[in-house]
């Protein structure tokens, strides 16, 4: 081994200073996967975790306090753009990780995507604002004075994150991402032999000066009592293996301190090949491709990879032999700097030996080599030249066959590497039944072009996972892969797995975040949620007999700096003819006949007889409510949750009451989303029609000035 002067320890990022511990002393040695060369030290002795904690729960918690959802949303855009342009400086250190050009590409790129992804749905589907509702209003009592619902605030802790070696940039975004939007300060600890690519994309994060204090700290190196500054406020989620977990969650901080823990472990992910899925299929190709991306990808250190293929009995040789010849074909072993590698090291000499252990475990418990080598293999390094690396984490991609399909080793020994089993199902049932032998897994692919055989296997296995990912002709080109998570959907899996969802869109967002059921009355509801809610004071323009106030300005003349949540407008009622509603019939075509022929409508259960359309109705209330002059309210997108509950027959009268209930301004523009309550009722009082009218409304009232 030769040291470097590079050879300088990793700081942690702790109460808004860089910090590493006095005197210089030694720490864990980091080493260059491929070469061997020593990297960096690692040592957090003397670094103050209580302090760490609490910074997060005080300025980090007031700093992010200061800013809405989609605000905190914006700044992960920001961010991914200010990664986004420094990226190479992340490669650079990922490929001493062992690391490949494409798997630093899934780790850095795809990292930056998790916050790109995050900072868009973040800001679509989220209020601006710091309550979530959750789920509609309940009424509580007869007279609609006191009802409940529930919201969502942030907890009002940190979310720790501990993270595993093998991504340490996307590990850690993935995380990151959803604490910042809900609100809560992240202290990362990155694992030890890739910390220093997580120390450098978390340095970059600070110097683009986006981060509001206390929002993001760093610990570089052991974080072995982090646990012990906890408690009920706090989040924990761990990802690395189960024993860790284990040992984690029997803290009795968790355990009786009520932290809130999720973790996601070791996961032996199975990929089932359809039994129509033959030799010469497009899914038999794409099955073959997604087993090779799968073992090499990251040498196989993915938690997703697949790790038992199960496919058709008969057909084991044959996924053996085709899975072999694109390794051949394609797999170059060697340092990821050199040209033409495909597969690089693993993370570290000891992840090696890790792997290397398991494997011979699970020979010695009757698994078969069927490709490949345990001995050293022969990598490619920079100089170009061929030849066996001792220093170098590398080994072969390994592939195992098994005579008793139901051995335990298979189904319960991890190899953390390029390493697979191929076993074979005798039917349907069975195949499921292996399946679940996982105990509980990330992610599982079904790959066939039969929609009946891709349901039964699908729907079998479905609870045993966290997400199945169906494989065919028409996605193997255009799937995001086996063993990629998506920020939109769940990351984590049940049993084994861990049991966490820790990415998973905005249910991610709402984990860092406590339910709360709150009741009140409608107004005090409308005062701490920011949404008006039906029963609540409003401020009605329009119809004096329907409860307008005499000088109230019809809301659809007010900007965004004016509207306030309850202005509302009544109309006057309007009288529905027949001579309307069949005039409407034969201009729209939409002569159903309850529109139209009053005997069969008298027969229909719901109608009196003829009755007027729901869209006819519709059209009239934005006739009623509509202030036709050009004004603040720029557009009319849509509808929301429309029901028609009372029939109208020619004759009856209808009104409309708009009521402004949501206002959603919004971070990027000069203008925001206004949801109007909209409620229409018959000359008697009773509801015809309820839905959300949604608009676009300027901020400040000045393209058609006022
Ligand atoms: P570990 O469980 O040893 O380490 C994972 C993380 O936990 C590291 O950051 C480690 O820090 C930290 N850690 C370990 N012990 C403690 C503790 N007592 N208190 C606080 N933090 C602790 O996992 P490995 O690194 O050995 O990873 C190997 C296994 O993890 C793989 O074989 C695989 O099964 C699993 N894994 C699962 C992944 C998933 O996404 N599901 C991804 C990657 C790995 P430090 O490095 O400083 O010890």
């Amino acid at each position: 081994m030769t040291t470097s002067p590079m050879a300088q320890l990793v700081p942690s990022y702790a109460q808004g200073q860089w910090w590493t511990p006095a005197g210089d002393p030694a720490g864990t040695q980091v080493l260059d996967a491929n070469t061997g060369e020593l990297l960096a030290r690692v040592n957090s002795d003397g670094l103050d975790l209580a302090g760490m904690v609490n910074y997060g729960r005080t300025v980090g918690q007031r700093e992010l306090g200061k800013l809405s959802l989609h605000e905190r949303a914006l700044v992960l855009k920001e961010l991914a753009q200010y990664l986004n342009a420094r990226r190479e400086e992340l490669y650079a250190l990922s490929f001493q990780t062992g690391a490949t050009k494409i798997d630093s590409m899934v780790d850095i790129d795809g990292g930056i995507g998790v916050l790109f992804t995050y900072s868009s749905k973040g800001r679509r589907e989220l209020p601006n604002s710091n309550v979530i509702l959750d789920g509609p209003m309940e009424v509580l009592s007869k007279d609609g004075s006191f009802a409940g619902e529930h919201i969502y605030t942030r907890i009002p802790g940190v979310a720790a994150q501990i993270n595993a070696f093998n991504f340490p940039v996307w590990g850690m975004l993935e995380k990151f991402a959803p604490a910042f939007i809900a609100g809560v300060p992240t202290i990362a600890k990155p694992a030890t032999p890739t910390g220093y690519v997580a120390e450098a994309a978390v340095r970059l994060m600070v110097e683009s000066g986006l981060l509001p204090e206390g929002s993001l700290q760093l610990i570089s190196g052991s974080a072995r009592t982090l646990l012990d500054e906890l408690d009920y406020r706090d989040v924990l989620a761990f990802t690395g293996s189960a024993s860790t977990a284990n040992s984690l969650k029997a803290h009795v901080n968790v355990v009786e301190g009520g932290v809130r823990f999720t973790c996601e472990t070791d996961s032996l992910n199975a990929a089932i090949l359809g039994p129509d899925a033959v030799p010469g299929t497009p899914e038999f190709d794409a099955f073959v491709k997604s087993m090779v991306t799968e073992m090499t990808v990251k040498a196989g250190q993915k938690c997703t990879a697949i790790r038992r293929a199960i496919v058709p009995q008969g057909m084991v040789p044959d996924v053996v032999a085709a899975v072999g010849a694109r390794l051949d074909a394609r797999i170059v072993v060697g340092d990821p700097r050199a040209e033409g590698v495909t597969m690089g090291a693993l993370a570290s000499l000891e992840q090696l030996r890790d792997v290397r252990g398991a494997v011979e475990e699970m020979i010695a418990a009757g698994g078969e080599l069927a490709y490949g080598t345990l001995d050293a293999p022969v990598v490619r390094s920079t100089s170009g030249e061929d030849s066996v690396v001792d220093a170098g984490a590398f080994m072969s991609p390994l592939l195992l066959t098994w005579d008793d399909v139901r051995n335990q080793a298979v189904h319960g020994l991890e190899a953390f590497g390029p390493v697979s089993s191929v076993i074979g199902y005798a039917d349907l049932d069975e195949a499921i039944e292996l399946a679940a032998m996982g105990s509980g897994s990330l992610v599982a692919t079904v790959c066939t072009n039969d929609g009946e055989t891709a349901r039964v296997l699908t729907t079998g296995i479905a609870a045993h996972h966290g997400r199945v990912h169906m494989l065919n002709r028409e996605t193997a080109r255009s799937s995001t892969g086996h063993g990629s998570p998506v920020p939109h959907l769940v990351h984590g899996g049940p049993g084994r797995a861990g049991g966490g969802e820790e990415l998973g869109g905005i249910r991610a967002v709402k984990h860092h975040m406590q339910r709360t059921a709150i009741q009140g009355s409608p107004n005090l509801l409308t005062a701490v949620t920011g949404v008006w809610h039906t029963g609540a004071d409003r401020v009605i323009a329009g119809a004096a007999e329907f409860g307008a106030v005499e000088g109230a300005i019809h809301p659809f003349r007010k900007s965004l700096a004016e509207l306030n949540i309850g202005d509302a407008f009544a109309s006057p009622l309007r009288r529905v003819s027949l001579e309307e509603i069949t005039a409407f019939a034969h201009e729209t075509g939409d002569t159903f006949y309850a529109h139209v022929d009053n005997a069969a409508a008298e027969a229909n259960p719901f109608f009196p007889g003829i009755v007027a359309h729901g869209y006819l109705l519709v059209s009239w209330a934005a006739g009623l409510f509509v202030q036709p002059a050009p004004g603040p309210v720029l557009a009319n997108y849509g509808l929301e949750n429309l029901r028609f509950i009372t029939p109208v027959p020619a004759g009856d009268s209808i009104r409309v009451t708009l009521t402004a209930k949501k206002i959603t301004p919004r971070v990027t523009d000069e203008y925001g989303e206004v949801a109007w309550d909209a409620v229409i009722n018959n000359q008697d009082g009773e509801i015809v029609a309820t839905y959300d009218v949604l608009t676009l409304v300027e901020k400040e009232d000045v393209t058609y000035k006022n």
